[in-house]
């Protein structure tokens, strides 16, 4: 058999639920040499994506790195290490990923409690209130930036009612964080899981996560081991964080290049302004689109910036519309999940896909294919 050929994909503009377009200089920091995991020189690399890390989460928590997979795996991660069989756990669910997070509860051996708001809507603290008074959970769980539906969820109340409760505050930043502002130690966020693709604006493939104190002391004191060898934290601190680094499993040596460029580039930019640019790009797109009659699914107050769930017009085919962006602009956005599919259009505007450019181009092509 001859080789198939050469890679080369379209350029595209990556304006969906993620991955987002990435820096040139991430792209070329993944072409740098690989060195072996046990390097002093990749040690200090990991130290310091350790340290930017713990920026970007603005966290002191000494468990701060990045599991070797992608979101979900963090997901995952956090989940296996904190519950036991018989734990119960609460779980917020108003979209896909809550419902994901009670199937990795029921897959610990743990109880699901749920909280269930209607999709494209937050969860009201009084929810939380209410279902504490029925359960002792272990922890409580809830997703800051819903990206199937485009909510942004306020965290400090439920924060304050579910450590009154007993119970670990758990929050996937996934869309999030890079993008608007997550305050892991002002919050009383416990545990904390994240993704390279979308705001950070890296390839998937690595998780950023961070543990707190009050969740170390419930991983050190498990009468169990984990179920998941690979995202055992016992062992998987050791080599990130260990006094001594020992072997666990290889490092994806060039994923974490690209972290490493990523967060770089984050704080050249600045938080202030990066969150500022997510903002101002979020608002040019929605003037525009409003302009052309489309509605928001979500209240304007908990609008997320990074990710637009707009409301596709009765008449018009959503799928022959995306399959026409991406073959006449190569421009890539998302489609609605669930409930919603067929709904909705899910328009990504994530780290590096958040410019003026991205908006305006995506507004002139929507123009042209839909002759408003
Ligand atoms: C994308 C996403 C995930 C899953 O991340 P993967 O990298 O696709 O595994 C989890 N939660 C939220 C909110 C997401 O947007």
């Amino acid at each position: 058999m001859s080789a198939k050929g050469e890679l080369n994909p379209t350029a595209r503009f990556l304006m969906g639920p993620g991955p987002s377009d990435v820096h040139p200089r991430v792209l070329k920091a993944m072409a740098t040499p690989l060195i072996g995991h046990l390097d002093p020189q990749f040690i200090t690399i990991m130290d310091g994506v350790m340290e930017m890390l713990r920026q970007l989460f603005r966290t002191q928590n000494d468990v701060t790195f990045a599991v070797s997979a992608t979101g979900s795996a963090g997901m995952e991660t956090c989940f296996v290490n904190l519950l036991e069989p018989g734990d119960e756990a609460l779980v917020c669910v108003n979209g896909v990923f809550g419902n994901r997070m009670c199937d990795n509860v029921e897959r610990c051996g743990a109880k699901v409690v749920r909280v269930d708001a209607p999709w494209g809507q937050i969860i009201e603290p009084a929810q939380v209130k209410q279902a504490l008074q029925g359960c002792i959970p272990r922890l409580v769980a809830i997703v800051h930036a819903e990206t199937s539906t485009g909510v942004l969820q306020p965290l400090e109340e439920i924060s304050e009612i579910t450590h009154k409760a007993g119970a670990l505050l758990l929050v996937d930043t996934v869309t999030s964080l890079g993008g608007t502002d997550v305050r892991v130690d002002d919050w009383g966020i416990d545990v904390v899981y994240s993704g390279t693709q979308k705001c950070i604006s890296a390839p998937p493939g690595l998780s950023p996560v961070s543990f707190g104190p009050r969740a170390v002391e419930v991983m050190d004191q498990r009468k169990t081991k984990v179920q998941s060898w690979y995202l055992d934290l016992s062992m998987v601190r050791k080599y990130w964080a260990g006094a001594k680094r020992a072997y666990h499993h290889t490092a994806p040596i060039s994923m974490v290049y690209a972290l490493y460029e990523a967060l770089r580039l984050i704080f050249e930019e600045g938080l202030e302004a990066r969150f500022e640019r997510h903002l101002r790009n979020h608002e040019l797109l929605r003037d525009g689109l409003e302009e052309m009659g489309f509605e928001f699914l979500v209240a304007p107050e908990y609008r997320l910036p990074m990710l637009n769930a707009v409301k596709v017009p009765a008449g018009v085919d959503e799928a022959a519309v995306r399959r026409q962006l991406l073959d006449q602009f190569n421009i890539e956005i998302g489609g609605g999940l669930g409930d919603f599919a067929g709904k909705l259009w899910r328009i990504g505007l994530m780290g590096c896909s958040s410019t003026q450019n991205h908006v305006n181009m995506l507004l002139g092509a929507l123009r042209r294919i839909l002759k408003r």
